[in-house]
């Protein structure tokens, strides 16, 4: 068995707001004079115990109040990146939420700023990078046009869309303007699809939002059809078992369909998607993953799943420097 503390790995699902550690948010709530509803730091961990995905949410969203100006973002990603290279990430592609502070008033440049900065620091220690601007699937479709004209004037930072938050009663098809608009922008795109959502909402995500990627997908298994679509045309999946169980996706490890994962060719990662999921570490994550076998593990820093070129990939696999 390789060991995964040493193993390179690539992170590929990993929402950048979702790795606010308590302290951190205590902290920058203190900075920020922001009032928290927890009494402390064993509060905030105690309301990590989630009944579904919108009972995540609501957690989620209340912790984002502490991020208002580019320090904190920038603190924010510091972070989670200095975490993760100690955890041997070589290279992880960041989903950030604009929606989720733009309604609060703060300032797009603040977001993308302090996010970019630290993404840029971590490339001179080892750790690549790509952001993937997420909208937010249950606000209109005319919120994330007006989200996408803001992050025109910063292609240089952000590499990608996606799509995420609520997804039942929010199809792709509410976003097929906006992404391809995006598209045609430059952007390359991914899309959440299949977490809670039917098979029919990845299929819309491939056919009407040109998804190069779809992030969860566990429900393309109830559709034949369906799973020879990925595989035939390479699709990855960027596939969290740890988020499907503690937000009740699946009931159990041993429902989480482990071993026809191991048959598709179209899972080839096991990400962790929000570390205020536990288990907060990327290598107890992959250690305890059903999808992690020997097979899985060769190829995970060379996951086909990213957006990285193949040489960029394979550079990955080269010893790391010295955690710092
Ligand atoms: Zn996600």
């Amino acid at each position: 068995m390789i060991d995964p503390l040493t193993l390179p790995k690539a992170e590929l699902h990993l929402h950048i707001e979702g790795t606010l550690e308590p302290e951190l948010m205590f902290e920058l709530a203190r900075r920020n004079g922001v009032s928290l509803p927890y009494a402390d730091t064993d509060a905030v961990r105690r309301a990590y115990r989630f009944g579904n995905l919108q009972s995540f949410l609501d957690v989620y969203y209340r912790a984002c109040s502490v991020l208002i100006h580019e320090r904190d973002f920038y603190e924010l990603t510091i972070a989670y990146l200095n975490r993760a290279r100690a955890q041997g990430v070589r290279h992880v592609e960041v989903f950030f939420d604009p929606q989720t502070h733009i309604q609060r008033g703060v300032r797009f440049d603040a977001v993308v700023g302090g996010i970019g900065r630290a993404l840029t620091e971590a490339r001179g220690q080892g750790v690549t990078s790509q952001l993937i601007m997420c909208f937010l699937r249950d606000l209109p479709a005319d919120d994330a046009m007006a989200t996408l004209e803001q992050s025109l004037a910063h292609r240089d930072v952000i590499f990608g869309v996606g799509l995420d938050s609520a997804e039942v009663g929010n199809p792709p098809r509410k976003f097929r303007e906006v992404f391809e608009r995006a598209v045609s922008a430059g952007f390359r795109a991914v899309a959440h699809a299949g977490e809670e959502g039917p098979p029919d909402y990845i299929w819309q995500a491939l056919d009407l939002l040109g998804a190069e990627r779809i992030d969860h997908g566990v429900r393309c298994l109830e559709d034949r059809s369906l799973v020879r679509r990925l595989e035939a045309d390479r699709i990855p999946l960027t596939v969290c078992p740890f988020s499907n169980v503690k937000l009740r996706v699946v009931e159990t490890w041993e429902r989480s369909s482990s071993t026809r994962w191991r048959t598709c060719s179209s899972t080839d990662c096991a990400s962790r998607s929000t570390p205020m999921i536990p288990p907060t570490s990327a290598v107890t994550s992959a250690r305890t993953s059903p999808t992690w076998q020997e097979p899985c593990a060769s190829t995970t820093a060379r996951s086909s799943s990213s957006l990285a070129t193949a040489s960029k990939r394979r550079s990955w696999m080269t010893p790391p420097g010295p955690a710092t």
